[in-house]
């Protein structure tokens, strides 16, 4: 089987309370609303590659894109739906195609080149907080690829905003740019007053036939 797989067999046991059981799936991903509650379950949330494929992006194709980067936009959502909820306030939604933020990625091309895949919107915005993906911004906005000198020294970027991001309480509030409402990036999540109504589960994208290549094998 390609693509990432559900750990809950444990789940289904005789044991397990029926509400977990009948919340899951038939591959064991979790069933949830559009607020990351499962089903049958209001005061418990899902996040990450254990949730049911339609909370991710999916980029013009069938197969959920289930990343680190999506899951941290989950781990956003349920924080921020958890206060909500103990606030007595509408819940927030996630729309999984506006992930502007969750797009991004450095491919090395030798010692001084690479090819970075990023939207030129979060590119612009990982600037302004010290983050350079580097790539010609015109190449970005038309292909959403570009080469770059900068690649190679991606690791040292990377640690160096991680580092940033532990340190500095304005990079800090710039990384969560989504809940801090940064006007840098397209959020990708919606208000609450925007939020569409909480759809029922559908099968996971992933019942289809298999004709994409792995997701999680190919990152
Ligand atoms: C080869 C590969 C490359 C990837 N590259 C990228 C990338 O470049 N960028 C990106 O954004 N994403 C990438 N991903 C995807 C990313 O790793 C996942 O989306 C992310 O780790 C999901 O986080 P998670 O916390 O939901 O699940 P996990 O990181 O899988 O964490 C789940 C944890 O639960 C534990 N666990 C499992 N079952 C049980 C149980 N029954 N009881 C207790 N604990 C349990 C596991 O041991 C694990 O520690 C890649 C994945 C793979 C496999």
């Amino acid at each position: 089987m390609h693509g990432p797989r559900a750990n809950t067999d444990a789940l289904k046991d005789a044991q397990t309370d029926s509400v977990i059981q009948s919340a899951l799936d038939d591959k064991g991903f979790v069933k949830v609303d559009d607020h990351l509650r499962l089903h049958g379950a209001p005061n418990v949330f899902a996040i990450g590659d254990i949730v049911e494929g339609r909370m991710f992006p999916t980029t013009g194709g069938a197969k959920p894109e289930r990343t680190a980067e999506f899951a941290t936009v989950h781990g956003v959502v349920a924080v921020e739906n958890i206060i909500r909820t103990v606030q007595d306030e509408a819940l927030m939604s996630i729309d999984r195609d506006r992930n502007v933020y969750g797009q991004s990625l450095g491919v090395d091309m030798g010692p001084e080149k690479g090819v970075a895949v990023i939207h030129h919107e979060k590119a612009e915005y990982l600037k302004t907080i010290g983050f350079d993906f580097g790539g010609d911004p015109e190449e970005l906005k038309r292909d959403g690829a570009s080469v770059s000198d900068k690649i190679p020294g991606v690791k040292m970027y990377i640690t160096s905003i991680i580092a940033q991001c532990n340190m500095n309480a304005e990079a800090h509030a710039g990384f969560w740019a989504m809940k801090a409402g940064y006007p840098e990036v397209v959020d990708p999540l919606k208000p609450a007053e925007e939020a569409k109504p909480a759809e029922e589960a559908k099968p996971d994208e992933e019942a289809k036939p298999a004709e994409e290549a792995p997701a999680a094998a190919e990152e």
